[in-house]
């Protein structure tokens, strides 16, 4: 049973956004496809986990705190038996271990997986005890692209490759799993230790003059340049909306990126650009938000 869904992160929704309407230097533009990727192999894993019955609770995407120390469980699973973390990487490509090394085969050293994965375990035991509960914790470090490839791996290492899934799964079924009023207990308690995302400390500056005005195509994120007069149309993928929609969306992203910043009929015609017809927006944002008359700095809110 899935308590706790994952969501879209919003740094990743802020990054795209940004990548989109803006030239990101080449590091900030890696750190973006970096949380793309992460996402998307954090989806594939969500797709194996949610096929567990109700007899194992999980928990995706937490957010812990210990000893003023954060740290982030891509997914945990309550068993009747033990609980067990996965950290999930979509690493892409071939690798090799030297010495507890770990290299990309053309010989960069990149961070260790495994002492993160270690790093998780030990403060999350330690959690656990502090609350009071003693059951055994087992942690996974789970690579889910099939086009990865990580040589000379010691037998011994908590590591599972895609082809090992299954197996896996067989594995942690094989001991049926009888939940009791503790684990939903502890499921709960996790689920209100979970702190909200951290701040974003790696976004670039950005500015409303700056940045690329338009609205995105969401199945491609590259920006519409053609319409109808109803529909606005993806000549990249083939993709089409229609007006008020998109314009909702694009509201959206405004204040994903401007949480401050006011919605105005100005400043979402602005930012749309694509809509020729200034009375387009208006009735789009008349129809789904409370207008606040003040004047010349009138805007609108979220309907309550
Ligand atoms: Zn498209």
């Amino acid at each position: 049973m899935i308590l706790k869904h994952r969501y879209e992160p919003v740094e990743l929704k802020i990054m795209r956004s940004l990548n989109v309407r803006m030239n990101l230097a080449a590091k900030d533009e890696n750190y973006y496809l970096n949380l793309e990727k992460g996402y998307e192999g954090e989806r594939k894993f969500d797709e194996w986990i949610k096929s567990f019955s109700d007899d194992y609770l999980v928990l995706n995407d937490l957010l812990l705190e210990y000893n003023n120390t954060l740290f982030q469980i891509d997914s945990l699973m309550i068993s009747s038996n033990k609980i067990s973390l996965f950290e999930v990487k979509n690493y892409e490509g071939d690798f090799f271990i030297e010495a507890d090394r770990w290299y990309s085969i053309s010989k960069t050293e990149i961070k260790n997986p495994l002492l993160q994965l270690q790093r998780n375990e030990s403060l999350f035991r330690r959690l656990l005890q502090e609350l009071g509960f003693a059951f055994p914790i087992e942690a996974y470090l789970i690579f889910v692209n099939p086009e990865f490839q990580l040589y000379q791996t010691p037998l011994n290492l908590p590591i599972i490759f895609p082809s090992q899934l299954n197996r896996l799964m067989d594995k942690i079924k094989k001991k049926p799993s009888r939940l009791k009023d503790v684990h939903s207990k502890l499921a709960k308690q996790l689920l209100s230790l979970h702190l909200k995302e951290p701040p974003y400390n790696r976004l670039p500056e950005y500015h409303f003059d700056q940045l690329e005005k338009g609205i995105a195509c969401p199945l491609c994120h590259r920006f519409y340049h053609h319409l109808t007069k109803t529909t606005l149309l993806c000549t990249s993928c083939g993709g089409s909306e229609e007006y008020p929609v998109a314009v909702l969306r694009n509201v959206e992203e405004f204040k994903l990126l401007y949480p401050n910043g006011k919605i105005t009929i100005n400043h979402i015609y602005k930012w749309c650009s694509l809509i020729k017809d200034k009375r387009t927006i208006r009735k789009v944002l008349s129809n789904h938000f409370k207008l606040i008359r003040q004047g010349k700095s009138s805007h609108y809110v979220k309907n309550d």
